[in-house]
């Protein structure tokens, strides 16, 4: 693997872990020029694309680069480091596949990637709320944001920080 600081093609694996229930294998490598380290991940290739039914009814590969970049919207200027929003994704995936099998609503794949943010970041989660639950007028958005109050209050003190 080449080493993405110096271009030296020497490395060794430092640490390899399986995640994502045995389907990903995360790699500690460091690098034998520079000593830099950096991770590699590797996973099977998705020969079974799983299909994505829009709300039109028309069907879409599954493209995980753009669940990536929807939740990295969402967490835009937020405390989630880049690994937090990996582990999201794969988390997100591994829920996704236990589901459904070939095909999946969009709205479905939604109402998961909204659990996982609203563990995650509450803000990320209204962000992510107020596009994928399609809210009808303002009115409906308040009340979510309302109940994500309530439940981060309940939570404690620090997590209650909605808008800063
Ligand atoms: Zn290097």
């Amino acid at each position: 693997m080449r080493c993405p600081f110096c271009d030296a093609d020497q490395d060794k694996v430092i640490d390899s872990r399986a995640s994502d229930g045995g389907r990903v294998i995360r790699r500690r490598r460091e690098c034998l020029k520079c000593s830099r380290r950096f991770t590699t991940y590797e996973r099977i290739e998705e020969t079974v694309r799983l299909m994505v039914i829009k709300k039109d009814g028309s069907r879409v590969p599954y493209d995980r680069s753009k669940l990536l970049r929807g939740i990295q919207q969402a967490c835009y200027k937020r405390p989630v480091t880049a690994d937090q929003l990996t582990q999201a994704v794969e988390q997100i995936e591994d829920d996704i596949y236990r589901a459904f099998d070939r095909e999946a609503e969009s709205a479905e794949i939604g109402r998961i990637v909204s659990a996982h943010l609203q563990r995650l970041d509450q803000v990320a989660y209204v962000r992510f709320a107020s596009v994928y639950k399609d809210f009808r007028d303002a009115e409906d958005f308040l009340d979510e944001v309302r109940q994500v109050i309530a439940t981060s209050k309940l939570q404690g003190p620090g997590q209650g920080k909605l808008f800063k």
